[in-house]
Order: structure tokens, then C-alpha cells, then sequence
């Protein structure tokens, strides 16, 4: 089964009568342990079907599967649920609670889940360790650098031990030698925990991370580097 199955996608955006069609019938299949790039011109849809294939956001039309599960059926509440147990998100401005330390902002998801506060805070200490930020834990975003907010952004992520981390940006706000280090830690997860990886980026180099590289115009799918993997986009 793979990870994502997209079907004909499309989003049509409605404001004052003014109507935008940001997709315009997207069809791929991301496969489990799969590292994708989604490139293309500003505009060109790239968040939008992001947001779609993280069930963020439910397209105008068309059929979207996570690991075979077709979401178009599911309530909000079950959709929430199903994405919070299988998909991990990175934003390009790390989303942070300001307030809030780095430990307890990676065991929020889990509170979702109900898990209890002492496996919480065991589980966002491992998930803190593995991006290299164990003497980091009582920091608050303020007191980090813009590097390490995006490692506990991705610590975060990881907690719910997710079969898809989505990407939007990553390295967006980083310089190169803190880009440099969260791709890295974005290629560890891929490689030795098979979780599949999907970003987008304006960065060449970051793209070239991926195995795959997916470039969107106007809202379709022009090209996609991983012919074979891909349904019929035509
Ligand atoms: P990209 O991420 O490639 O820059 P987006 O997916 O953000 O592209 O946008 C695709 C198109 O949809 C653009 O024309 C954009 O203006 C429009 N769009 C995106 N989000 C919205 C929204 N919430 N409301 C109205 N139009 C939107
Ligand atoms: P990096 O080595 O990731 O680029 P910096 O050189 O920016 O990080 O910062 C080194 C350390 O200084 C960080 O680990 C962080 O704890 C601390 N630090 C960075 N920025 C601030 C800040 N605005 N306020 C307090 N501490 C900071």
C-alpha cells in the first residue's frame, strides 16, 4: 500500500466571487520510505497540495488515500485522528509555542493521543535526543537559534513515530550551515527509520536530497523525475 495515494486532485479557492483554481487534477502515489521534492514556481500550488495530501485541507475534488485509506469518507474528528497517528508536519517558520519549553513542545501531540505524562516527557526526551538537542530541553524557542527551533519542530514531528513527515520550507528561514544540518537529519529519518519524506522547496541543493523530484505549474504535475512510481498524471 503506498504511504499517500492521490486520485485526480483539485482545490478550487472561492473569494468574493473571485474563483481560483490552485490544483487542477494532481494524481501521484508516494511510496513508503520514499524522499520527494516538490518543486516548482511561487504560486504554482505547491503549499496547497501539500496541505492536502497532510489532510490539512479537503480538495474540491478527487480521491486521497493514506495508507489506503480513503480520507473523503471520514468525519473532521476522524481525520485529525488519523493524521495525527501517521503523519508528522515541518513548517518553514517552526510554529512554536512561544512560552512553552522545548520538551513540552515536542510531547504536545501526544497529549492529543492520550498519552500519559510521564511516558510524554520520556518519549519527547528520545525524540529531543535524536535530533541532537538532549541539553536543550528546558530551553524556550527564544533562547534558540533559528537551527535548533526546526530541530525541535522535527522532534515534534517525530514524536508520534508518524509514517510520513510532510515538509513545507524547511530550510526556508535557515542559513545554509543550519539547512544543512536539518537536511541531514531529514535524510537519517528517511534512510534509517524508512519514514518517507515529502518537502517543498525553492532550494536546488535541498531538492537534490531527494530521490525524486516532483515539479508543479498551474496546478498540475509537469514532471516527475520517479516516472514509473507516479500514476498517469497526463
Ligand atoms: P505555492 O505554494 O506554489 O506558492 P499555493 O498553493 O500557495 O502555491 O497557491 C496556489 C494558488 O492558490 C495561488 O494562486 C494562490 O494565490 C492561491 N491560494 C492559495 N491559498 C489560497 C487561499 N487560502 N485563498 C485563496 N487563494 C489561495
Ligand atoms: P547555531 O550554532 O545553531 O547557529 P547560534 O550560534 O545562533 O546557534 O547560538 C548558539 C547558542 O546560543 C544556541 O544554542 C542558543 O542556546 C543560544 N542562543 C542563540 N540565540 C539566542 C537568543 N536569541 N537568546 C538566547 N540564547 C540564544
Amino acid at each position: 500500500t503506498p504511504a499517500i495515494e492521490a486520485v485526480d486532485l483539485t482545490r478550487r479557492y472561492d473569494l468574493d466571487g473571485v474563483s481560483v483554481e490552485a490544483l487542477r487534477g494532481v494524481s501521484l502515489r508516494i511510496g513508503q520510505g520514499e524522499f520527494a521534492a516538490i518543486v516548482g514556481p511561487s504560486g504554482s500550488g505547491k503549499s496547497t497540495l501539500m496541505h492536502l495530501l497532510g489532510c490539512l485541507d479537503r480538495p474540491t475534488s478527487g480521491v486521497l488515500r493514506i495508507n489506503g485509506v480513503e480520507m473523503s469518507g471520514l468525519s473532521d474528528t476522524r481525520l485529525a485522528e488519523l493524521r495525527n497517528r501517521t503523519i508528522g508536519f515541518v513548517f518553514q517558520s517552526f510554529h512554536l509555542l512561544a512560552r512553552t519549553t522545548a520538551i513540552d513542545n515536542v510531547a504536545l501531540p501526544l497529549v492529543y493521543r492520550g498519552v500519559g505524562r510521564a511516558e510524554r516527557r520520556e518519549r519527547a526526551r528520545t525524540a529531543l535526543e535524536s535530533v541532537g538537542l538532549g541539553h536543550r530541553m528546558g530551553h524556550r524557542p527564544s533562547q534558540m537559534s533559528g537551527g535548533e527551533q526546526q530541530r525541535v519542530a522535527i522532534a515534534r514531528a517525530l514524536v508520534g513515530e508518524p509514517k510520513v513527515l510532510l515538509a513545507d520550507e524547511p530550510t526556508g528561514n535557515l542559513d545554509t550551515r543550519n539547512g544543512t544540518e536539518v537536511m541531514a537529519i531529514l535524510d537519517r529519518l528517511n534512510a534509517e527509520r524508512g519514514v518517507a519524506v515529502v518537502l517543498v522547496t525553492h532550494e536546488p541543493e535541498v531538492a537534490a536530497h531527494a530521490r525524486r523530484q516532483i515539479h508543479v505549474r498551474d496546478g498540475r504535475i509537469e514532471l516527475d523525475t520517479a516516472l514509473g512510481t507516479g500514476l498517469d498524471t497526463a
